[in-house]
């Protein structure tokens, strides 16, 4: 089904480091759709620094590919930004057009299923269990030469997705409709393969 004219929405949300990027990526190449990692955009706001609402409407492709975007000090920042109705609302318009783009698309993030796409034809709320996603990312964070301990990891994602909770503006949680994946016991392989699945199991219902 990778026909051009085809629009398919993937929209694949949760909590920091339980497997959306990974996952995201892998079903992107499957089905040969585009890839919008969305924590990106909150990231390159926070690292801007100035006006968060001003940095958010003036985002540049180049301001993506700075090399310190994925360092614990700019995910703490992106979570604080994130909480600003005005930032959120300047990256919305970016989104639903990447989702909608010809061929197929892939977003990953806190609010793809609940506020940018809820029309999307495939939902999943990836998760995992605390210590599992620390461990992850402290592993990821290792090969990085980063400094921080498992304990400090574990930290710094909990205080991150309590923010991303319990902000008023598109507060992280399942869309009533999105597929629970916990990913705590499962090999990436084996995620990846459950995600393909769902998003076949949509494509065959497309064409019943
Ligand atoms: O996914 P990632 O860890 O890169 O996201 C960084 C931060 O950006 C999150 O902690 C969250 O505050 C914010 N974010 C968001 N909405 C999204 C994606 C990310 O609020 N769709």
């Amino acid at each position: 089904m990778k026909g051009s004219g085809m629009r398919f929405t993937v929209a694949i949300d949760g909590p920091a480091a339980a497997g959306k990027g990974t996952i995201s990526r892998a079903v992107a190449a499957h089905f040969g759709f585009g890839h919008l990692d969305t924590g990106l955009l909150y990231r390159a706001v926070g690292a801007k620094g100035g006006d968060p609402a001003a940095a958010a409407a003036g985002l540049e492709p180049a301001d993506l590919e700075r090399g310190d975007l994925r360092s614990a000090e700019a995910g703490q920042a992106a979570s604080r930004v994130a909480a600003l109705p005005e930032v959120r609302a300047a990256l919305v318009e970016f989104q639903r057009r990447f989702a909608r783009r010809e061929g197929g698309a892939v977003l990953d993030g806190r609010d793809i299923g609940t506020v940018i796409c809820p029309e999307a034809e495939v939902k999943l709320f990836v998760t995992a269990s605390d210590e599992e996603r620390a461990r992850r990312r402290w592993l990821e964070l290792a090969a990085k030469g980063g400094v921080q301990s498992e304990a400090e990891v574990l930290a710094d994602l909990r205080e991150r997705d309590r923010r991303d909770r319990e902000r008023e503006a598109a507060p992280l949680r399942p869309a009533p409709d999105a597929l629970l994946l916990d990913t705590t016991e499962l090999t990436i392989d084996a995620a990846v393969a459950k995600a393909i699945k769902a998003i076949e199991l949509r494509q065959a219902q497309g064409r019943e």
